[in-house]
Formats: C-alpha cells, sequence, structure tokens
C-alpha cells in the first residue's frame, strides 16, 4: 500500500545523506556505538537524519556547530528509540537549545506548608513538560562512552517520562510489562540509594547519587547508565536493568560484554 508518510520519509532520506567519511568519523567518536549489528546501525543513520530533519538545533552564542556535533547529537538521541520502533516517542518537541556552559536557571517548590522556596539551581540539561530540551555543550561533548554519564540520553529520558503527564519515574510501559514490577524494583532501589545517602551524604554510591533527587531523576539517571555504564547498573541494581531492558528493548550489558570478549580495547575493565 502506499503510504505518504513512507514517500515522505524516503524524500527526506535521499535529500539529506551523510557521507562515508562524516559516517565512520562521528561513529568512530561514539564507543556507546560499538558492537551494534551493521542492520541496527543503518536504521541508527536514518533515524539520525530524520531527527535533524524533524528538530531545530539552537546553538547559543559560544556554541560552534558543525555538521559532525549534529550527527553525534542525533545518534545517542535515538539510541534509546532504537527497538522501539515507530512509536514517535520524540514528537512532542521540536527544538534542542545548547548552552555554552552550565547554567543558572530559576526553580520554585511549594513545600507541603504551601512556602513557596525559589533558588538558582546549576544545570547542564533541562526539559520542560511542553518545550525544548536544553543541553549544556560541555556535557554533550563529555557524552558518548562508557562512563556512566550522557547528558543527553539523561535530557531524553527525561522527555519519555513526560509522555504520560509530568515527570515521575514511570514512563508509558509495553503492554507486555508490568507496573507493579517497575515500580517495585525502582522503588526499592530508589530507597536503598536513598539509605545510604542518609546515612551519610559523602558515601561512595554505585552510580550517581543525584538518582536520589526524585524518581524522575532516578529514571534518568538509570537509563545513563543503562546506554553508557550497563554493567555498572546491572550490578547494583540487577532487577532497575531488567526493567529497562523491557522498556527499552535493548540489552546494552550483552553488548558490552561481548566487546570486551572480543576486543582488546575492551578487555581492561572501564
Ligand atoms: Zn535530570
Amino acid at each position: 500500500m502506499w503510504s505518504f508518510r513512507a514517500w515522505q520519509r524516503k524524500r527526506i532520506l535521499a535529500r539529506n545523506p551523510i557521507s562515508a567519511e562524516l559516517w565512520r568519523r562521528v561513529v568512530g567518536s561514539l564507543p556507546i556505538l560499538d558492537g551494534l549489528s551493521d542492520e541496527e546501525l543503518a536504521r541508527l543513520r536514518e533515524r539520525a537524519v530524520l531527527f535533524l530533519h524533524e528538530k531545530r538545533l539552537t546553538a547559543l552564542p559560544g556554541v560552534e556547530l558543525q555538521a559532525e556535533d549534529r550527527l553525534r547529537l542525533a545518534l545517542q538521541a535515538e539510541l534509546p528509540l532504537l527497538h522501539l520502533a515507530e512509536l514517535g516517542w520524540y514528537r512532542g518537541f521540536h527544538e534542542i537549545v545548547l548552552y555554552p556552559d552550565d547554567f543558572l536557571s530559576p526553580q520554585k517548590y511549594r513545600d507541603p506548608a504551601g512556602v513557596e522556596h525559589e533558588w538558582d539551581g546549576e544545570h547542564s540539561g533541562e526539559a520542560w513538560l511542553q518545550g525544548p530540551v536544553i543541553l549544556a555543550w560541555p556535557g554533550v561533548q563529555g557524552s558518548g562512552g562508557w562512563e556512566g554519564y550522557n547528558l543527553v540520553i539523561h535530557e531524553l529520558a527525561h522527555k519519555l517520562d513526560m509522555l504520560n503527564g509530568d515527570a515521575n519515574g514511570l514512563p508509558p510501559l509495553h503492554r507486555n510489562m508490568h507496573i507493579e514490577a517497575w515500580a517495585t524494583a525502582m522503588q526499592s532501589a530508589y530507597d536503598q540509594l536513598d539509605a545510604v545517602l542518609d546515612a551519610d551524604p559523602d558515601a561512595e554510591t554505585p552510580i550517581d547519587p543525584y538518582a536520589a533527587e526524585n524518581p524522575a531523576e532516578f529514571f534518568a539517571v538509570t537509563s545513563e547508565y543503562f546506554f553508557s555504564a550497563p554493567d555498572v547498573l546491572h550490578q547494583a541494581f540487577p532487577e532497575v536493568y531488567a526493567q529497562l531492558a523491557a522498556f527499552y528493548r535493548q540489552d546494552p550489558l550483552t553488548r558490552l560484554q561481548q566487546l570486551q570478549h572480543s576486543h582488546p580495547q575492551y578487555a581492561e575493565p572501564h
């Protein structure tokens, strides 16, 4: 059957080719893509082109966006959705704003007694419920490796969380998933992390203690680890890893372990 969408897609892809040289260079600069199959990389390549066609990347003064940077950003943005077929989960926002540095953003919080608190928080990223995603450039440049840090995936995980309302750590689950299993896995890991930090705010935690900030941050931070340090996340919170694997329909831990077995540069633990 003829489909307008498929035709339109084809046209966008044909009009925005990525040269083989640029592709090699960018993929080579993103270790978190290592071990993906040729089929997955081909799909990611198409999705990245469509992403760059659909989203406006606004660079504030101080940020120089080259074709290479745009592609790097788009590939990391699309990695989480690689196996989430045609759900259109990024349809709800149109712009990514790149700040030259971490930024101050006015924060407001009304406590249970009704008192309004306002303060300036230092941020490297932000995702608004109905609005753009804001990313600080140094954080974008520092993303892409297996170090348990990925600002792009972190902020876009907030967007996935917001698909069904406020960011609360519960994105729309697939039909074969169970909300109780999700809630139990997330809550017990969150409580565990929280208890450690309650006892000692400076405690060494297996994952970034920022995850204990609230359930939304817990989902964003664990999503970040899922794709950029799956071994660390799996070791600390195997149930959380399992829920995220069901949600993203990917298994980066197996991919990383295969790399560690077959590639000399992965043999050393990172
Ligand atoms: Zn966050």
